[in-house]
C-alpha cells in the first residue's frame, strides 16, 4: 500500500488529503501537524475549519485510510510520498520584511524529513513557495548524504476556500512540476500523476519543469487578484460618473476573451494568499533586477488598500463626517462567504478604520468566533503607506474590547444601529427582513454594502440611504 504523509493539517493540507483518501482507497494518508489543538479538532466532530462538504468526506475515510496525528516524524519516516503544506506567510522582519515569503516552517520541515528518512521519498511542495525554492530544498534534503534518493515535485494547490471540496473533486487542472530532465524526476512525476489519475481526467493533469510549476501558482494568484483590483478601480469611476459597476462588469465579462469570473466589485480582496503571494512576486522581481515589473504588480495591492480606505471614508463622510459614538452594525467578518477564515479579511481594516473614528461596532458573522475577531482587531497589520491619523490607524487592545460587541444574528446586530455595513457576501444577508430592520434603527438609517448583496432599489424604497460599491449614489 502506498503511504502518503502530509505535513501541515491546515486549510490546504486537511481538505486535499481527505479528498485523496476518499478517491484512492488503496492509499493510506496520514496528515500530521505540530499543533495539538488542530489535530484534536480533526479527530473530533467539530473540524478545525468550516468548508462545505468537508465533514462528509472526512467522516467517510477517517480511521480507515485517513489519519490525523501529531506524530510527525514517525509518519514522515514511513511515507513514500511526503506532501509539505505548511504555512508560508510574509516575512515580518529582516531581509525582505513585508514582502518575501517566510520559509522558516518549510525549512524546518525539510530538515526533519532529511533527518528521519531511512528510505527514498518523493517530497511534494504543496505550499505556495517562491520560484526556485525547490533548489534550496534539494540541498537541504541531500545535505547529510545518506544515500537516500529524494525527488522533489512542485504540486501547488489551486483550491479556493469556501469551495475547496468542489474544487478538489473537479479541478480545472492539477499541476505537477519536476526534474523532467532526469529518469528519477520523470518517475516521480508519474507516481504523483497516478495518484491524481484516480479521479482527475488525464488531460487536466499538466506536467512541467519545477520552476514553471512554482511560478504558475504565484502568477495565477496575481492574475486573479489583478482582476478584482481592475474592477474595483472601475467601481470608483462608476461612482464618480453614474455608471453602474454591475452593468459594466457584466458587459466587459461577456467578451469571451475576458470572461465573467472574478469581476465582482467589492470592498477589496482578502484571504491568506493574494496579498502575500503578490508581495512575494514583487520581491522576486526586485531580486531579479526587474523593478518595473515589481511596480506593476505592487499596484494591484495598492488599489486593494485604496478600495478599503475609500469605503471607510465614504461611510464616515456620508454620516456627517463622523462616526464617533455611533453604532455601526458589521454584517460579515470572514474574507468571503462559506468560510470562517479571517486572514487578511477586508473587515479587519474597515473595522479598524471605523474604530479609529471612535465608532461602536456590533459584529455578526455566521462562522467567525468572537475570540478570533477580537484578536484580529487587536493585532497590528503591515501597511506600507500608513500615515498617522489615516483611517488605517491601529486602535489599542483596550479600545477594541470597549468598542466592539459580537452578537449571534443580523437582527441583534442592526437593532438601534445608525448604519449597516456589509463586509461579507453571506447568502443570508440577501434575504433579511430589511423592513423590520429599518423600523428598529434611528433615522436616517444607512446601508453601506461592500459586497453588492442587497437590492438597492428595494432598500431605498423602504427608506434606507444606501451606498453600494460602484453603484450610482442616492438621489
Ligand atoms: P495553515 O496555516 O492553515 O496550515 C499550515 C499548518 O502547518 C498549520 O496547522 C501549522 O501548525 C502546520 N505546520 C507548520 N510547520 C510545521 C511543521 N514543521 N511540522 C508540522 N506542521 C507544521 O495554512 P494553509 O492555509 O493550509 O496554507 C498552507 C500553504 O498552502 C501556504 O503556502 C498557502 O499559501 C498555500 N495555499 C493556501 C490556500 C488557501 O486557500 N488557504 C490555497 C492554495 C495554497
Amino acid at each position: 500500500m502506498v503511504k502518503i504523509c502530509c505535513i501541515g493539517a491546515g486549510y490546504v493540507g486537511g481538505p486535499t488529503m481527505a479528498v485523496i483518501a476518499l478517491k484512492c482507497p488503496s492509499i493510506e494518508v496520514a496528515v500530521v501537524d505540530i499543533s495539538v489543538s488542530r489535530i484534536r479538532a480533526w479527530n473530533s466532530e467539530k473540524l478545525p475549519i468550516y468548508e462545505p462538504g468537508l465533514d462528509d468526506v472526512v467522516k467517510k475515510c477517517r480511521g480507515k485510510n485517513l489519519f490525523f496525528s501529531n506524530e510527525v516524524e514517525k509518519n514522515v519516516a514511513q511515507a513514500d510520498i511526503v506532501f509539505v503544506s505548511v504555512n508560508t506567510p510574509t516575512k515580518t522582519s529582516g531581509l525582505g520584511a513585508g514582502k518575501a515569503a517566510d520559509l522558516t516552517y518549510w525549512e524546518s520541515a525539510a530538515r526533519m524529513i532529511a533527518d528521519v528518512s531511512k528510505s527514498s521519498k518523493i517530497v511534494v511542495e504543496k505550499s505556495t513557495v517562491p520560484v526556485k525554492t525547490a533548489e534550496a530544498i534539494e540541498k537541504i534534503l541531500t545535505h547529510n548524504n545518506k544515500g537516500i534518493e529524494f525527488q522533489i515535485l512542485s504540486n501547488p494547490e489551486f483550491l479556493a476556500e469556501g469551495t475547496a471540496i468542489a474544487d478538489l473533486f473537479d479541478p480545472d487542472r492539477v499541476l505537477i512540476g519536476g526534474r523532467e530532465e532526469t529518469q528519477g524526476g520523470l518517475k516521480a512525476i508519474k507516481t504523483l500523476k497516478d495518484v491524481y489519475a484516480h479521479w482527475v481526467p488525464q488531460e487536466r493533469i499538466i506536467c512541467t519543469n519545477l520552476w514553471s510549476a512554482e511560478l504558475s501558482k504565484l502568477a495565477a494568484n496575481a492574475f486573479l487578484a489583478q482582476r478584482i483590483s481592475s474592477v474595483n478601480s472601475i467601481s470608483a469611476l462608476c461612482e464618480a460618473t453614474g455608471a453602474n459597476v454591475t452593468q459594466v462588469s457584466y458587459s466587459v465579462g461577456k467578451d469571451s476573451r475576458i470572461g465573467p469570473k472574478f469581476l465582482s466589485a467589492s470592498v477589496g480582496f482578502g484571504g491568506s494568499c493574494f496579498q502575500k503571494d503578490i508581495l512575494n512576486l514583487v520581491y522576486i522581481c526586485e531580486c531579479n533586477g526587474l523593478p518595473e515589473v515589481a511596480n506593476y504588480w505592487k499596484q494591484v495591492i495598492k488599489i486593494n488598500d485604496y478600495q478599503k480606505k475609500r469605503f471607510v471614508n465614504r461611510l464616515v463622510s456620508s454620516m456627517f463626517n463622523t462616526v464617533s459614538g455611533k453604532k455601526i452594525a458589521i454584517l460579515g467578518f470572514s474574507f468571503k462567504k462559506d468560510t470562517g477564515d479571517t486572514r487578511e479579511t477586508p473587515a479587519i481594516d474597515v473595522c479598524k478604520g471605523l474604530l479609529s473614528d471612535r465608532a461602536h461596532l456590533i459584529i455578526y458573522d455566521p462562522q467567525v468566533a468572537e475570540a478570533q475577531m477580537m484578536m484580529d482587531l487587536s493585532l497590528p497589520k503591515f501597511d506600507w503607506d500608513s500615515q498617522p491619523g489615516s483611517p488605517m490607524q491601529i486602535p489599542t487592545d483596550e479600545s477594541v474590547s470597549q468598542s466592539v460587541k459580537v452578537v449571534h444574528n443580523a437582527y441583534e446586530a442592526t437593532k438601534d444601529a445608525h448604519a449597516i455595513c456589509i463586509l461579507t457576501e453571506w447568502d443570508e444577508f440577501k434575504n433579511l427582513d430589511y423592513k423590520k430592520i429599518y423600523d428598529n434603527m434611528p433615522k436616517p438609517a444607512y446601508v453601506f454594502d461592500g459586497r453588492n448583496v442587497v437590492d438597492v432599489g428595494k432598500l431605498r424604497q423602504i427608506g434606507f440611504i444606501v451606498y453600494a460599491i460602484g453603484k450610482p449614489l442616492d438621489p
